[in-house]
């Protein structure tokens, strides 16, 4: 799988991943989905909001479980964020098909005998958010916690609108909207993710406890534009000194209180090398354990900025259903270095879900914590063990009703 997938998307000379969303590179993996599933025989559709699925089992049987996670990626992202959770679905899939149980599972429905819960692979449309600004479209839209009408009104940089860029790959941008009939079919949702730091230490597989809440803020910087050769120091208004402050601050604010801080996008008005600024706006990402930690590191940069701040995003606390989590942790728990139960800062499609069904997490070993660049890789053992880890779980969720 990975051999026809590896070449999408991938830029020549940065090696890193452009696969954002409903672009040539896109349909390129969704293709590789649909090729995927047509191969083992699996019941193929695409839902209301573009999101594929892929379903072993009766897809309208009900009370199944579903595992999977996105296909698209950041600018010059690495090869593992999203697909290694998609691959080791299907991987997944096959080792459950090679068991005797499941076998016999195969050999009744040939037979036109139905029974079991259904398992669906998933791929979530949009989950990078690099081209519309907006992360997890597709299960946002899904869930109903993105409004239809304003999403098909984002755009990206070249004005192109997301209804648009539906449209052009052939889906009807009309249909998306909150999917209750999908969401009732579902049981549960198990994603596998690459691990995004370096957390899970001498284990290979670990699962998600919580999503820190998270969020992003736009600080406007104001000024005034003068020339940088005659404009003596005492009289300049200079907003770059204020952002060089506040980036300062930031930095020193997350420490104390144990969050994340990054400004990490900048744009200066005029933008000239021999120019003082007019305007500086700078974008704020920031992430703590606990939004009461979140809440007060904005508060303080904010004050101390001296900038106009506006919240352009902000993703609540998620715990993930502590049912599922002690299940998964407990059947992993024989693993090689145990299976750890760790929270991530980083936003997922499941971190959506989880708001609609019962979800949880699986994470594969990132050996240098190297993520959203060319750089993000894990061992082909620690995938293997995540694949193993995976199919051991959906067996078991498999099993309740069957
Ligand atoms: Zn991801």
């Amino acid at each position: 799988m990975w051999r026809e997938l590896l070449p999408v998307g991938r830029h020549g000379s940065t090696g890193g991943y452009r696969r954002h969303a409903w672009t040539s590179a896109d349909a390129e993996c969704r293709a590789w989905f649909e090729e995927q599933a047509l191969r083992r025989g699996l019941a193929y559709e695409i839902d209301r909001n573009g999101n594929q699925w892929a379903w072993w089992g009766d897809p309208t049987g009900g009370d199944a479980v579903v595992t999977g996670s996105h296909l698209d990626s950041v600018p010059d992202g690495g090869a593992y964020d999203g697909p290694l959770g998609v691959v080791s679905a299907f991987a997944a899939l096959d080792a459950l098909r090679e068991r005797d149980a499941l076998r016999e599972r195969d050999a009744l429905r040939e037979r036109g005998v139905r029974g079991g819960r259904p398992l669906a692979i998933v791929n979530f449309g949009d989950e990078e958010g690099a081209r519309f600004g907006v992360a997890c479209v597709g299960s946002r839209l899904m869930t109903g916690v993105l409004d239809p009408a304003h999403a098909r009104d984002l755009r990206d940089d070249d004005g192109v609108t997301l209804a648009a860029a539906m449209e052009r790959a052939g889906y009807d941008p009309g249909a998306i909207g909150r999917d209750d009939e999908r969401l009732a079919r579902v049981a549960a949702f198990v994603e596998l993710h690459v691990e995004q730091g370096r957390n899970l230490g001498e284990a290979p597989v670990g699962v998600a406890s919580a999503i820190w809440p998270h969020g992003r803020w736009r600080f406007d910087f104001g000024g005034e534009a003068n020339h940088a050769g005659t404009t003596r120091l005492e009289d300049r208004r200079d907003p770059m000194l204020a952002f060089a402050a506040a980036v300062l601050h930031a930095r020193a604010g997350a420490e104390r209180a144990g969050a994340l801080a990054t400004f990490g996008k900048i744009s200066v008005e005029p933008n000239g090398t021999n120019a003082i600024p007019s305007r500086v706006t700078a974008w704020l990402d920031s992430r703590a354990p606990e939004s009461g930690t979140l809440d007060m590191l904005v508060k303080e940069l904010t004050h101390e900025a001296g900038a106009t701040v506006t919240c352009e995003s902000y993703t609540p606390l998620v715990e993930f259903d502590g049912k599922l989590r002690d299940r998964l942790a407990g059947l992993l728990g024989g693993l090689s270095g145990g299976a750890p139960v760790l929270p991530t800062g980083a936003g997922h499609d499941a971190g959506i879900l989880a708001s609609a069904v019962p979800t949880a997490m699986l994470f594969v070993r990132n050996p240098t914590g190297a993520s959203h660049c060319p750089d993000e890789h894990a061992e082909e053992a620690d995938c293997l063990a995540g694949v193993a880890a995976l199919a051991h779980v959906l067996e078991d969720l498999l099993r309740e009703t069957a």
